[in-house]
């Protein structure tokens, strides 16, 4: 079933425009989470290996940050039309080691691909000012220049898209970058060097080392002096180590972490469009997403009818391969994620949640879990503090607006919150109480190239994509200047 489609995906570490081994020929695994079967063996980097990436992202440095901003530009637009001519090879290799199904996989390499469409037209865009300065007569030049050799570490979950939100900003600005991805979905980003090799990305510009030894590798490269940006996406967990890592050196910060997005319908809601957006919320990418809702806040009045569609909706999605036909469900993507579902569920409901459809574990083969809908879930049940990360439902009711805003702030993270109401006062109203890095008013979905993504409180620092993404690989020079 894969043989044609791993045949020709790298497997080793890519250093200086070469593949090679670890240095200590360290290799791990690589499993389809439907099937559990191993898929590649992929080189593990090490310690030494980290070095030779910063040595070959600093050598690269001067010559691409010293191209015009168009020549990149152009490189960047032509990676995208490559990564769009194998969108379909590249969508599948995701559903081999992520699981997700391969709609949502096609729709991840399109938002992907996106990413250096955006940052080729931004590129261009690198605007600075000139003024007077108001005592003493000097100009004030102020301007953005790279920042410098750039570490980007990315999660599973979405194994093309966060890598190049991240290179498509990076390499617009001028920075050259060392990539570490995910021990889970590593295959994605190396089959995506080859794509920008012929895209014209010089050697040494964009590295990628995956590796078992994530702490080590990537604490080594935050303590060289030749790095100075970090940007993660994953935990907050994670996100906080490296915030203290990244504190030895002063080296700039970009943090996309964990989300626990309330989803809240008021009674005058279009239903059925709540519905839909609710699906879109929820289940891409089968709800493990950092912007999955993760609460379902349902005014009393609409809750049966909200509670019987979702239901109803959820109850229909096929659960399988998600490279076969008709699957919009795949498995999660390995053991313990599926294990710490199991465990919420259970949780929720022996506090006295009622199960609409699904909370039964499948049996064979794969880490499959089935869309669920909980009712009536209790205050102090994990799943409301917790991100579930898989495809369940959480539905409670509330009776105010005041009410309802004072719940969907009570957590930790403040990625994005979702609304539905017809009324247009109330929806910017309550928006502008929810403190919640993105607000999703009557739509489902809001990540977009073009729009500044990322999270308020413990959800991370920073944006990406829009003009923002790009200033975050930019440090600003003032020269001032007199004549
Ligand atoms: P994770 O465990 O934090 O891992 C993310 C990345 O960090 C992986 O590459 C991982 O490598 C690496 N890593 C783990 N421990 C490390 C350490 N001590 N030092 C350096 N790197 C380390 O997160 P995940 O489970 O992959 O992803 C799910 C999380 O990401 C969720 O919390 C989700 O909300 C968040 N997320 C946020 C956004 C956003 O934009 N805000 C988007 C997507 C996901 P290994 O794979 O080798 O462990």
């Amino acid at each position: 079933m894969y043989e044609n489609l791993l045949a020709n995906v790298p497997t080793d570490l890519w250093i200086g425009g070469k593949w090679r081994k670890s240095s200590d020929g360290g290799r791990f695994d690589v499993i389809d989470p439907a099937t559990e079967n191993t898929v590649a063996s992929v080189a593990s980097a090490t310690v030494d290996d980290a070095k030779a990436a910063v040595d070959a992202a600093s050598a690269a440095f001067p010559a691409w940050a010293g191209k015009k901003p168009r020549e990149r530009a152009e490189i960047l637009r032509k990676s995208f039309d490559l990564i769009m001519r194998d969108a379909e090879r590249l969508a599948k290799l995701i559903t081999i080691e992520n699981g997700k199904a391969l709609p949502d996989s096609r729709g991840e390499v399109a938002y992907a691909a996106e990413f250096f469409r955006w940052f080729a037209e931004e590129g261009v865009r690198n605007i600075g000012q000139v003024s007077v300065a108001p005592a003493s007569g000097a100009r004030i030049v102020a301007q953005h220049r790279p920042a410098g050799v750039a570490v980007l570490v990315t999660p599973w979950n979405f194994p093309a898209a966060m890598a190049t939100r991240k290179i498509g900003p990076a390499l617009a600005a001028g920075c050259t970058v060392v990539l570490k991805p995910a021990s889970d979905t590593p295959l994605t980003m190396l089959a995506l060097m080859p794509i920008l090799e012929e895209a014209g990305v010089p050697a040494g510009v964009v590295n990628v080392i995956p590796s078992r030894s994530s702490g080590k590798v990537v604490s080594t490269m935050l303590h060289d002096p030749r790095v100075r940006v970090v940007s993660f996406t994953g935990s907050t967990e994670v996100g906080r180590k490296l915030l203290h890592e990244a504190a030895d050196n002063v080296v700039r910060p970009a943090m996309e972490l964990g989300g626990n997005a309330p989803f809240i319908v008021f009674e005058d809601a279009d239903i059925d469009a709540a519905i839909e957006g609710a699906m879109i919320a929820k289940m891409r990418n089968m709800g493990e997403a950092c912007t999955a809702a993760n609460r379902f806040y349902v005014q009393e009045k609409v809750h049966d009818e909200f509670a019987r569609k979702l239901t109803a909706k959820m109850a229909g999605l096929k659960m399988g391969n998600g490279l076969d036909d008709g699957v919009a469900l795949g498995p999660l993507v390995n053991k313990d994620g599926r294990d710490k579902v199991v465990e919420l569920v259970d949780d929720a409901v022996k506090k006295g949640a009622k199960v609409l459809t699904g909370g039964k574990l499948p049996n064979g083969k794969g880490y499959f879990y089935p869309a669920t809908v909980l009712d009536n879930v209790a205050d102090g049940s994990k799943m409301l503090s917790e991100e579930i990360f898989g495809p369940v439902a959480a539905i409670q009711t509330f009776k105010s607006e005041e009410e309802v805003v004072r719940r969907a702030n009570d957590t930790e993270y403040g990625l994005v919150a979702y609304l539905y109401t017809k009324d247009l006062s109330r929806g910017m109203r309550v928006s502008e109480q929810l403190d919640f890095g993105m607000i999703g008013l009557n739509r489902g979905l809001v990540s977009d190239p073009a729009a500044p993504f990322g999270g308020m409180k413990q959800s991370g620092i920073g944006r990406e994509g829009a003009h923002e993404g790009l200033m975050e690989f930019l440090e600003t020079q003032y020269i001032s200047v007199t004549w």
